[in-house]
């Protein structure tokens, strides 16, 4: 059997040692970085294509974290390298970033700066340089990650204060998130930019997404302390290709919108779990109705499962939220439509082996899936995990650990 492959994070102090040589590379003509700042990748325990919803979640933030090394310009222009996007250096300069405009990697960079001066505050260029131990594309928030770092590093070189406190933090996902959707063109909703901007290392974030909240309404930090209870939470990184998912992302978030308009609310979040039948039936019986009647009981039983796990983690019972990750993964994979056989192959693998739960994470469509594992049996679940994937033939997964960790510093 193929070993397990693990996926580790890297230190503080390496991840800063190697943005800070990649910039000496290639902008140390002009001197040194104005500093290196960082963000975490995020893993939603639960609570699963509820963020455009005005639904609950519950990411925690990863110990694999993207790293920028930055260098305020006194002009517009920007320019930009990623240890991985070797051959895609990319420049512009800050009045040519806009909507429907820019593209590239550097979009998720740009676009920070360009949703900061649309919130009104005075941003500059920059030289900036990025490596990061987030699996790229895996549904671990790589994206966000970057972005964050960006928004914390601009916020440090601006001195424009708002990451020194949770309600400056809330601005910075705002505009993270008019960065993603407006300037990279990606129609996510808002829960990983809150995650690595707003989580807490030992506790998970339980996320409203509803609209109007203040950012104390909006965010409640829970102890997540897994290592006393015995457990470690396991990611597993399938690799699989995910074609397509940008049009299926927002034909799942378009479904949504659609429904919540025939029901005549604004969101989906309005339905109670004990209103469900009535607005399933107001939906009609055809066979368009009926994918919409399955997303929408994905979506409402979702926000309730979410809710349930956060009542069970605050009240010390983390060893029973087992059957709420496997229900969310059921209703993701039979309700939603979103899973891949790779995740599917996951899920029953780990829970073959012993896991406590398991069910895909972000997005779907491929990316990674989780198991929460008694520590004792890491490794046995690791094993089964990758015999299912030798077995099918597969792409050797990734392997990650995730103790719940810091936020964009
Ligand atoms: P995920 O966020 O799940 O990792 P996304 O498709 O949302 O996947 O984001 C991945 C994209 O984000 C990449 O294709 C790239 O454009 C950008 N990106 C993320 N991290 C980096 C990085 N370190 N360097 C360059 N681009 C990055
Ligand atoms: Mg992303």
């Amino acid at each position: 059997m193929t070993s397990p492959q693990w996926l580790d994070s890297w230190t503080a102090d390496d991840g800063a040692a190697r943005v800070r040589t990649l910039f000496d590379q290639v902008f140390g003509d002009d001197g040194a970085p104005d500093g290196v700042w960082s963000a975490p990748g995020r893993v939603n325990l639960i609570g699963e294509h509820t963020d455009y919803n005005a639904g609950l979640a519950l990411p925690v933030a990863l110990p694999h974290r993207t790293y920028v090394a930055l260098r305020s310009r006194t002009d517009g222009r920007v320019r930009l390298a990623s240890a991985q996007a070797p051959d895609e250096r990319w420049e512009t300069t800050l009045d040519e970033v806009a909507p429907g405009v820019t593209s590239g990697w550097g979009a998720y960079v740009a676009g920070v700066a360009w949703a900061l001066h649309e919130a009104g505050h005075q941003v500059s260029g920059f030289d900036a340089v990025v490596d990061s131990c987030v699996p790229f594309g895996a549904g671990l928030s790589s994206s966000a990650a970057l972005e964050c770092a960006v928004a914390v590093a601009l916020d440090s070189v601006h001195s424009l204060g708002l990451a020194a406190d949770d309600a400056g933090r809330a601005d910075l996902v705002t505009a993270c998130v008019r960065a993603e959707n407006e300037i990279a063109g990606a129609p996510t909703g808002g829960m990983d930019q809150a995650a690595s901007l707003r989580c807490s290392a030992g506790h998970a974030l339980l996320l409203d997404c509803r609209p109007g909240l203040t950012p104390l309404e909006s965010a409640d930090r829970v102890p997540f302390d897994l290592a006393a209870a015995g457990l470690t939470l396991l990611v597993v990184d399938t690799r699989a290709e995910h074609a397509l998912v940008d049009g299926q992302y927002a034909q799942r978030r378009a479904a949504c919108e659609q429904a919540a308009e025939i029901l005549g609310i604004a969101s989906l979040r309005e339905i109670a779990p004990e209103e469900l039948d009535v607005a399933l039936d107001k939906l009609g019986g055809d066979a368009e109705a009926d994918v919409l009647r399955r997303r929408v009981r994905h979506v409402v039983t979702e926000i309730a499962r979410t809710a349930e796990f956060a009542e069970l983690v605050r009240a010390g019972r983390v060893t029973e939220v087992g059957p709420l990750m496997n229900a969310s993964h059921a209703s993701l994979r039979d309700d939603y439509e979103v899973s891949a056989r790779e995740l599917d192959l996951v899920v029953d693998a780990a829970l073959g082996a012993g896991a406590l739960g398991a069910r895909m994470t972000g997005g779907g469509f491929g990316g990674s899936a989780i198991a929460l594992v008694r520590a004792g049996d890491v490794d046995g679940v690791t094993a089964a995990v990758q015999a299912a994937f030798d077995d099918a033939g597969l792409t050797a997964p990734g392997f990650l650990l995730a103790p719940p960790s810091d936020p964009a510093h």
